[in-house]
C-alpha cells in the first residue's frame, strides 16, 4: 500500500491497521517518524510533551535549570515513549538540535541535573572525562 503523510488522521488509522507489517517493511520510516514526533509534536497518551514535563520540574538557580524530578547518578531522568532518557539530553535536542553521533553532553556549569541547553556542550567521552578531572 502507498505510504501517506504520517501526520494525517487517515494515515494514522492506516498505520494502526497495518502497523506490524508496516514496521517490518519500513523500519527506517518508522524510526524517522518516531524521531520527528519525539522532537516536536508527539504527545504520549494524556501527557504533555517531554520538554514540558521537564520544564515543569525545573528550578532556576543562578542561570541553571536544575531538574528536580527523578535522578540517576545525578542526571535527571524523563520517560519518553516508555524509555528512560536523560533530561539534559532531551532538553538539548529539543532546544538546540540532535546530539552528534557518539558525543556526550558536558555540563559547563558542573551541575549534572542542569538542563539549560546553554550550559551543555557536545564533547567526546575522553574530553568529558578530561574536563571532569580538571575541574
Ligand atoms: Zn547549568
Amino acid at each position: 500500500m502507498a505510504y501517506k503523510d504520517p501526520q494525517s488522521p487517515k494515515a494514522k488509522a492506516a498505520g494502526r491497521r497495518n502497523s506490524a507489517l508496516f514496521r517490518q517493511r519500513h523500519p527506517e520510516r518508522v524510526a524517522a517518524v518516531k524521531r520527528a514526533c519525539y522532537l516536536k509534536s508527539y504527545v504520549p497518551k494524556g501527557q504533555p510533551p517531554p520538554i514540558d514535563r521537564i520544564m515543569a520540574k525545573v528550578e532556576v538557580v543562578d542561570g541553571c535549570w536544575l531538574f528536580q524530578g527523578a535522578k540517576r547518578s545525578g542526571y535527571g531522568q524523563i520517560s519518553v515513549e516508555g524509555k528512560n532518557k536523560q533530561a539534559h539530553r532531551v532538553s538539548y535536542e529539543v532546544n538546540v538540535g540532535p546530539i552528534p553521533e557518539g558525543l556526550e553532553l558536558d555540563h559547563l556549569c558542573r551541575a549534572t541535573n542542569c538542563v539549560n541547553p546553554d550550559h551543555l556542550e557536545p564533547v567526546t567521552h575522553a574530553e568529558n572525562i578530561r574536563r571532569a578531572h580538571a575541574s
